[in-house]
């Protein structure tokens, strides 16, 4: 079984549609993908009606977190996406995110960038906006080359001269809605340093306490800059028992990954399904291999 935990849409900043994801999921020859937009289950609908037969679906989103002001993300699978609670969070980030982005397009604008809200709009869509987009703006004013090069002190990268701040959860209170919702939460790169500041292994033992499941180890860039924290990352999972998984983070072509760069075991995604309460997975029509 091939399982890849962490994808994104065009309801967020990834390029493919969610239709377009679950298909090349299946060609990759993925097994299970979950759909992790950011602060959004918008995707959700048009992946399961796409869903292709064998493939699963393990519907989720990516929750925008901030602890002692270092920003940090939270995989959350499986919860309900209706429990009202956890819906009127994930709906202030997300709504949060168009004045932010406005910022970021004024600050922008002041350092002689001829950017406009209109163009960072039509790139996003109607997918929740983030950087990524306000960085392809960037690419198609010939500012920078690639998205990634937008993400440097000189422009979006955390506290760089055109970043703007969003509403964030407190990652203490994600874990309990998430919870509440019938859902199991996931820290996402924990050492993806190359994108700012990390929380420390102490934080990371707090939120296991506080009833975080399991920390996202096998990671494209986590590894790629941080190669030394596979092993530190397994071994404090296994301190404090948290379940280890891989994902590839995919964007489309707006990262550089693949679908399936890196998987999680059979084994923690079986715990994952028995530890959720608020979703199923979903098969794909034909019958695919559920959990
Ligand atoms: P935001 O949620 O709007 O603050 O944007 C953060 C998102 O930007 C992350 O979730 C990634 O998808 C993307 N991102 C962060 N760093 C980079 C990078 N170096 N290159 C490309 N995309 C990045
Ligand atoms: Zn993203
Ligand atoms: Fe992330
Ligand atoms: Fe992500």
């Amino acid at each position: 079984m091939r399982i890849d935990l962490h994808t994104h849409s065009t309801a967020s900043d990834g390029t493919d549609t969610p239709a377009d994801l679950v298909r090349a999921a299946a060609a990759a020859g993925l097994d299970v993908v979950a759909l992790t937009d950011h602060d959004t289950t918008r995707g959700h609908a048009e992946a399961i009606t796409a869903l292709p037969s064998g493939l699963t679906l393990v519907t989720g989103a990516e929750l925008s977190c901030r602890l002692d002001g270092v920003g940090m993300h939270m995989l959350a699978y499986l919860f309900d996406p209706e429990e009202p609670d956890l819906a009127r969070e994930r709906e202030l980030v997300r709504d949060d995110r168009v004045p932010r982005a406005k910022a970021m397009v004024g600050k922008l604008q002041e350092l002689g960038v001829p950017v406009t809200w209109e163009q960072v709009a039509r790139i996003a869509g109607d997918g929740s906006v983030g950087r990524p987009h306000v960085a392809e703006a960037m690419v198609e004013l010939g500012v920078v080359p690639t998205v990634s090069d937008a993400f440097t002190p000189d422009w979006l990268a955390d506290g760089g001269r055109a970043y703007a701040e969003k509403h964030e959860l407190d990652p203490f209170d994600a874990i309990r809605l998430v919870k509440a919702a019938g859902g199991v939460t996931v820290f996402a790169h924990p050492a993806a340093a190359q994108r700012g500041r990390t929380v420390p292994e102490s934080a990371i033992a707090e939120l296991a306490a506080a009833g975080l499941d399991g920390i996202e180890v096998d990671h494209p860039e986590q590894l790629a800059y941080a190669p030394e924290s596979g092993p530190r990352l397994r071994a404090l999972a296994a301190d404090l028992g948290l379940l280890v998984t891989g994902s590839s983070d995919y964007h489309g072509t707006r990262k550089t990954c693949v679908l399936g760069e890196y998987t999680t075991d059979p084994e923690i995604y079986g715990e994952i399904t028995r530890r959720a309460t608020g979703a199923f997975p979903v098969p794909g029509a034909g019958g695919g291999p559920a959990a």
